[in-house]
């Protein structure tokens, strides 16, 4: 989503929409993390003072995970808050610091507009969690048979490392 820069004014603005999901889902795809976004809303607050434009707002994404544990697909929601301040990127560039492209990227601006779509994403990627567990107790699945222990136990009998012996040296 794109804000031209003259629509940003001291007068605070809101908006609310869809963001497109597609590229974030590319890259959530080339990552460890099994997280596919199915769709994302964006409520933003947008101000100027001076140079610097604000930003704040909260993400709202309906998110499929796949568990790590046992597999199964598993919907669930993710909210993130942000508040970002971008100045023009001529004056960041000139301050000298040794700021990676990335991080130019998502606190400069330059050109005729903002392009909120990448904050959006950090964002978003930032609320999911670290990793894709249907349940905090998901039980995985059998190591044996493969059957799902959520579902119940399976025929298998139970492995002997899962009860701890004390053995002699
Ligand atoms: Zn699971
Ligand atoms: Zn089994």
């Amino acid at each position: 989503m794109k804000i031209n820069i003259n629509d940003i004014t001291a007068a605070p603005k809101q908006l609310s929409y869809g963001e497109e999901v597609g590229e974030l889902n590319e890259r959530l795809g080339r990552g460890v993390r099994d997280f596919q976004v199915a769709t994302m809303r964006v409520d933003v607050e947008y101000y100027r003072a001076g140079l610097d434009l604000f930003f704040q707002g909260a993400v709202h994404g309906d998110v499929v995970g796949n568990c790590a544990r046992c597999l199964e697909e598993y919907p669930f929601r993710v909210d993130g808050r942000f508040t970002r301040v971008l100045t023009p990127r001529v004056a960041a560039a000139t301050g000298g610091g040794q700021l990676s492209a990335d991080v130019r990227e998502l606190s400069t601006y330059a050109g005729e507009d903002v392009d909120l779509t990448p904050l959006v994403y950090d964002e978003a990627i930032l609320a999911l969690p670290t990793r894709a567990l249907c349940a905090e107790g998901c039980r995985g699945l059998c190591t044996r048979c493969g059957a799902n222990l959520n579902e119940g136990a399976c025929g298998c009998a139970q492995p002997a490392a899962a009860t701890p012996h004390l053995r002699a040296k």
